[in-house]
């Protein structure tokens, strides 16, 4: 499925200044509404056996560990579908309406770290992860001391992010709209990495013009603001993928060490969750799952359990720390 993206655009301004400029087309709402409508998409695929986990083994496989008993199963099942129930109910209709029908299976596997997988529209829930780390994990695996509620709501958000955005043109996508300028033009997607302008410099050849505080680049609009009257479209080079990332840091450490689609996964979460966070440590990517979700959250939950060792930066750093984006 195609998309097209809101347009936003980063503008280097030449006195070294970061602006960041994009549409708003969101709807700001205060509170968090439950969408009891949503649950028509969600359907149970019940315990599983013989589901294979996406993460790596972290137990000798050579121990037998036992699956656990069939009542401890159901009670598990109950607790994480009150939580996936409550994750799907405070999304908006339109962006689950977009995922589709959605199916949460259980199973259990106690030799991997991993939690859950999306494969498809199914998300495999692992009831019991093991507690030990891989190599590359700083911080507290999920199941420590087992799962809060929160935790649940969080991972059940991530999976969900990941339906959205399986694909990798998609992830592509992110790719470029991390930057912040990249939009579907009917059936390809388009992608500059920044936009410089100008009052003083002289005009360059391949310069372009600014009308009413407007650039017209690739045939969209971009809004650069009225001090400026020329604009130089920087496109994307190999060298700039990594130099052109404005957002400075991951909201994640998972997201940082497992790349952009656990990025993006965690980000969302982060957003429907924990809006302060990102909104005092990571603006810009606050404002891409805006974009997405075209709805603002306001910060109900805590952060339970496993999460804040989750963060790259620390709760009270968020007190401090603003516009870490730039
Ligand atoms: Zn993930």
């Amino acid at each position: 499925m195609r998309k097209r993206w809101p347009r936003s655009c980063f503008f280097i301004a030449t006195l070294g200044i970061l602006i960041f400029v994009t549409s708003n087309d969101s709807n700001g709402e205060g509170g968090v509404n439950h969408y009891q409508k949503n649950l028509r998409y969600l359907s149970w695929g019940g315990f599983q056996r013989n589901i294979r986990p996406h993460g790596e083994t972290v137990e000798n496989t050579k121990i037998y560990l036992e699956i656990p008993d069939l009542k401890w199963r159901v009670e598990q099942m109950k607790l994480w579908k009150s939580a996936i129930k409550e994750a799907v109910t405070i999304l908006p209709p339109k962006f689950v309406k977009k995922l589709g029908r959605l199916r949460f299976t259980f199973y259990v596997d106690r030799y991997t770290w991993e939690t859950a997988h999306p494969s498809g529209n199914t998300v495999y829930v692992n009831l019991l992860p093991s507690v030990k780390r891989p190599e590359w994990m700083t911080w507290e695996p999920w199941p420590s001391d087992g799962f809060t509620r929160e935790e649940m709501i969080f991972i059940a958000l991530h999976e969900m992010a990941h339906i959205y955005s399986i694909g990798e043109e998609l992830d592509q996508l992110y790719y470029y709209q991390y930057s912040g300028m990249a939009w579907w033009n009917d059936s390809h997607l388009e992608a500059i990495s920044s936009i410089h302008c100008s009052s003083f410099y002289p005009s360059l050849d391949d310069d372009v013009r600014v009308i009413s505080g407007h650039v017209y680049y690739g045939g969209q609009s971009f809004d650069v603001g009225k001090a400026v009257d020329h604009c130089h479209v920087h496109d994307f080079g190999v060298h700039d993928y990594e130099n052109s990332f404005p957002f400075g840091g991951w909201p994640t450490l998972y997201g940082h060490v497992r790349g952009r689609n656990e990025d993006f996964a965690d980000t969302f979460a982060l957003y429907v969750m924990f809006p302060e966070y990102l909104e005092k440590n990571f603006p810009f990517r606050r404002d891409i799952i805006k974009s997405i979700l075209a709805r603002e959250y306001v910060t109900r939950y805590p952060m339970s359990g496993s999460i804040p060792s989750h963060l790259s930066r620390t709760i009270k750093d968020t007190d401090k720390v603003s516009g870490g984006d730039k």
